[in-house]
């Protein structure tokens, strides 16, 4: 695996790749990855060659406050895994590169990037797009793979993708979780033990209202009130919101219809963790995915 520290540099590798016929798969990351990163690379590796991984903490997409300077960077072992994943490039480049003196371009993101997560954190989105947008340019991939365990990111992500004309395809995959349920996060690390056992409380929320959808339930109403009940239940969990949206505008669903997402996002302490499930209406039928 080659380790790529500057914008040219990348540039350079990505277009002799495409010159020579090849497909870029490329995953962006914020290190300390795990088997949710992995997931995304061995996609990227099944249907691209080469891959690209970036590995890189964006501090335009924390806030003041926020968990910028203690993010987990675990270089070596970033970088053991990837090589054992078989990836060609990782592009790990410093703050300056990619945001140098006199940089003063922002994507601005829309209504999507409003509510919910944009709420919670104002101009995460704003710094998420930008970075991703820069990303997307430098790599210039044929196809860029993200999480669906954080949608709404995967959701403006394409938007970014259709209102840019960018030529990357955008691929969302599914959500990796340990064996009892709680979604891989490199911030699960903050958690300590008692916030750890207490945190599956957002998958058995996910789970009740699963529970609600199978009962045939078909308002979001109920469903909500179902997840914050199981939310209310863990007095080590703050929840910050419990959600049923549209998955295309994130807006609140006064019912199921098309595709939703139920989304949380609860805190334990200091340490904010997401979670969803998408609820599809497949010929009449319900599917739930967590
Ligand atoms: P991050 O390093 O947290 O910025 O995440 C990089 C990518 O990995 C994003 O597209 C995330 O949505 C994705 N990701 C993070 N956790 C998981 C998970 N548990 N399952 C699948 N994808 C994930």
């Amino acid at each position: 695996m080659e380790t790529i520290r500057t914008v040219e540099w990348m540039k350079q590798v990505s277009r002799r790749a495409r010159a020579e016929g090849r497909l870029v798969g490329f995953v962006p990351t914020m290190g300390a990855l795990h088997a949710g990163h992995a997931s995304l690379v061995r996609a990227a590796g099944r249907e691209c060659s080469p891959v690209v991984v970036s590995i890189f903490v964006n501090p335009t997409q924390f806030g003041p406050g926020e968990d910028f300077a203690k993010y987990p960077r675990v270089g070596e072992a970033d970088s053991a895994l990837l090589e054992s994943l078989g990836v060609e490039f990782l592009f790990a480049p410093e703050g300056g590169e990619i945001y140098p003196p006199g940089f003063s371009s922002f994507v601005e993101v829309g209504g999507l990037g409003s509510r919910l997560e944009g709420r919670a954190r104002p101009g995460h989105f704003r710094g998420v797009a930008t970075v991703v947008l820069k990303l997307l340019e430098i790599v210039q991939p044929w196809r860029a793979y993200f999480g669906r365990k954080d949608a709404q990111q995967a959701r403006i992500v394409q938007q970014l993708a259709r209102d840019f004309d960018l030529d990357a395809q955008i691929e969302i995959c599914p959500i990796v979780r340990e064996a009892d349920g709680l979604a891989l996060s490199s911030r699960n690390a903050y958690l300590s033990p008692e916030d750890r056992r207490a945190a599956t409380v957002l998958c058995r929320a996910l789970a009740a209202a699963r529970a609600g959808v199978a009962r045939g339930e078909r308002n979001a109403g109920p469903l909500v009130a179902t997840m914050r009940q199981t939310l209310a239940r863990e007095p080590r969990a703050t929840a910050d919101y419990a959600e049923v949206v549209a998955a295309d505008t994130f807006e609140p669903a006064a019912t199921l219809r098309g595709t939703c997402y139920a989304l949380l996002a609860v805190r334990f302490g200091a340490t904010r963790l997401l979670d969803n499930m998408l609820i599809e209406e497949l010929g009449g039928e319900l599917r739930c995915t967590v």
